[in-house]
């Protein structure tokens, strides 16, 4: 069975072809700058990168282009082997908290929470939009990121703000990542035999987020009403004192949104480094004695090991704590550092083991009273195999 996993941005479309059950990526690619000038789509298929400069005027255009490339690069030979596209939905509210079978319905009911993720969640649509016009006859299945979220209790879902708030606005967290939370604690449970393991989940990318999960159930997250919230990450702040807005909104002469974008969009890694978001970039700099770099990680390491510590004792003690994502699957720098400022949980890495990148592995050391792991993760196979389950059902 092939599906397509998609990911549907405001300008961009990312997708894989995968095989299922077997899982191979058959092939790939990235569509960019989607109404804009310069647009442009690269298709990754057996070894070969083909790229192509074209106008694409809008999401409908770039999903035409790829329909008829599987075609002309001989990677389908009919629209028909298609079984089922699965497309990544970022937020799902309250409401949709399983992956389900898109109509326009559907869809219409989705939109009522795109002002909760105003910069992905229109986009997703319009991508699920365009493919269902393509195939009309194909299933198309939405994956939410906030759904494997859906288990928080109260407790840890609600803010301490006026209740109203929430019934009269959903101010809650929702959490984020969790398609990638979900695949790896899979992966980790399936690896060890077991389905009631206490898991610290660490997806450490550009964007960062920790997970709490008992028992396959999420008990608590470290994003939440939006993405900004928690760990310091590439260029978001992660929690920070509200009272910060109003306070550089009138330094500045800067909007509310004009604040917000600054914690999104200049803080973190880069905010603090003055140097890149990109955590290969900060490690040169490292390398090279620059002491802003320095303290940028070593506030990043810092607070991804606060929320573990905080994690640990709100499973009554983590049966494994993991790493994933681009940083926590390629850095053995920030891995090193954040187990280091984990010591009093009597966690300890075996640096040889460390140094993997990429690979699920075991790297922490003999005498750990954690078992430290590194998970690759895969979003889109996690997307694809949630819509296997929905075409064997056709
Ligand atoms: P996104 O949130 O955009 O999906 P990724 O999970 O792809 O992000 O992670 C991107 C981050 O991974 C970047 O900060 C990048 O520097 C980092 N990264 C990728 N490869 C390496 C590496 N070899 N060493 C250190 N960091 C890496």
């Amino acid at each position: 069975m092939k599906i397509l996993a998609v990911n549907a941005g405001s300008s961009s479309l990312k997708f894989t072809l995968i095989e299922l059950p077997s899982k191979e990526v058959i092939a790939s690619g990235l569509f960019e700058k989607i109404g804009l000038a310069g647009s442009y789509y690269t298709i990754k298929y057996n070894g070969e990168k083909y790229v192509r400069e074209v106008e694409l005027t809008d999401h409908g255009v770039a999903v035409k282009h790829l329909m008829d490339e599987l075609i002309s690069l001989h990677i389908i030979s009919s629209l028909e082997e298609i079984d089922g596209v699965g497309h990544r939905i970022l937020h799902g509210g309250d409401e949709f908290v399983d992956s389900l079978v898109l109509t326009e319905e559907v869809i219409e009911g989705i939109s009522k929470y795109n002002e909760l993720g105003p910069l992905h969640n229109p986009a997703n649509l319009m991508g699920a939009k365009a493919f269902m016009k393509a195939l009309p006859n194909v299933v198309q299945v939405g994956v939410f990121d906030t759904a494997f979220h859906a288990t928080m209790k109260e407790s840890e879902f609600l803010y301490p703000v006026p209740y109203e708030w929430y019934e009269k606005y959903g101010i809650r967290k929702y959490g984020f990542h969790g398609t990638s939370h979900r695949f790896v604690n899979l992966d980790i449970s399936e690896h060890l035999g077991r389905n009631d393991l206490k898991v610290i989940s660490c997806h450490i990318g550009n964007g960062a987020s920790l997970a709490a999960i008992d028992s396959g159930k999420v008990v608590d997250t470290t994003m939440g009403f939006t993405p900004l919230a928690g760990v310091m990450m590439g260029t978001r702040s992660g929690d920070i004192d509200p009272s910060i807005i109003p306070f550089i909104m009138k330094k500045e002469g800067k909007t509310a949104d004009e604040i917000i974008n600054d914690l999104n969009k200049k803080s973190g890694l880069l905010g603090v480094s003055g140097i890149s978001s990109d955590s290969r970039d900060i490690e040169a700099a490292i390398e090279a004695n620059n002491e802003k770099a320095i303290l940028a990680q070593d506030i990043y390491a810092q607070k991804i090991a606060n929320y573990i510590a905080m994690y640990n004792n709100l499973l009554g003690g983590a049966d494994v704590i993991l790493f994933t994502a681009g940083i926590g699957e390629r850095s053995p720098m920030t891995r090193r550092q954040v187990i280091e400022k984990i010591k009093s949980l009597g966690v300890t890495l075996d640096e040889e083991k460390n140094q993997i990148r990429a690979e699920f592995a075991l790297i922490s050391g003999e005498d750990s009273k954690i078992p430290v792991y590194i998970v690759p993760t895969n979003e889109e196979l996690m997307i694809a195999l949630d819509t296997m389950e929905f075409v064997s059902k056709d």
